[in-house]
């Protein structure tokens, strides 16, 4: 059977990484977390939600791959679907912040990793500003933590893809994709 890849997706909240993610065709890793519920989103499709406390048992039994604090939530990848479904042969794509992806990089070297930049960064606090999830407040803080990411972004990443029309970035990380599978 076709061995699985694990293909790992970066890129400042508000970039359009879930939506570029959808589209690739893979399995997408549900994480676990800490922070509510927003509008729109489903128990066990966008996350798992948990309580700090749960979140903490969680890390205790080992039973995620990685996690990080992010605006002063616990966010984390549960290890054992994704072991599943790369079994499987599949794509299996995880959709996470860049302390986590470097953690993953440690544990999988194997894995390859993308990171999505915006065009620019006024694009990227009108795209934050419209989705209008996030207070005026919370906006400046991911534009704060966005900046930080970026850097580590350009240094750290196996691949960069900016995400000026999403069809575009789509097709790019489907390249990347099967050159990475060809290199296997
Ligand atoms: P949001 O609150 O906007 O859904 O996610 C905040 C950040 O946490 C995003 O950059 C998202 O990619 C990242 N994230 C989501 N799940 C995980 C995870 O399981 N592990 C890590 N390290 N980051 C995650």
């Amino acid at each position: 059977m076709e061995k699985g890849l694990y293909l790992v997706i970066s890129g400042p909240s508000g970039v359009g990484k879930d939506t570029v993610a959808k589209k690739l065709g893979g399995w997408i890793s549900v994480s676990a977390t800490s922070r509510g519920i927003r509008d729109g989103e489903e128990e066990g499709v966008n996350y798992f939600y948990h309580s700090r406390e749960e979140m903490e048992a969680l890390i205790a039994r080992g039973e995620l791959l990685e996690y990080t604090l992010y605006n002063g939530e616990y966010y984390g990848t549960p290890l054992q679907p994704i072991r599943d479904h790369f079994a499987n042969g599949e794509l299996v794509i995880l959709v996470i912040e860049v302390e986590g992806a470097a953690n993953v990089k440690k544990a999988i070297p194997d894995a390859v990793t993308v990171f999505i930049m915006p065009p620019s960064m006024e694009e990227l606090r009108e795209r934050l500003i419209n989705r209008k999830t996030e207070t005026a407040e919370q906006v400046e803080g991911r534009m704060q933590i966005a900046v930080r990411e970026m850097e580590i972004g350009k240094t750290e990443y196996d691949y960069i893809v900016v995400n000026q029309e999403i069809e575009q970035a789509v097709s790019d990380i489907l390249k990347i994709v099967e050159e990475e599978k060809k290199r296997r």
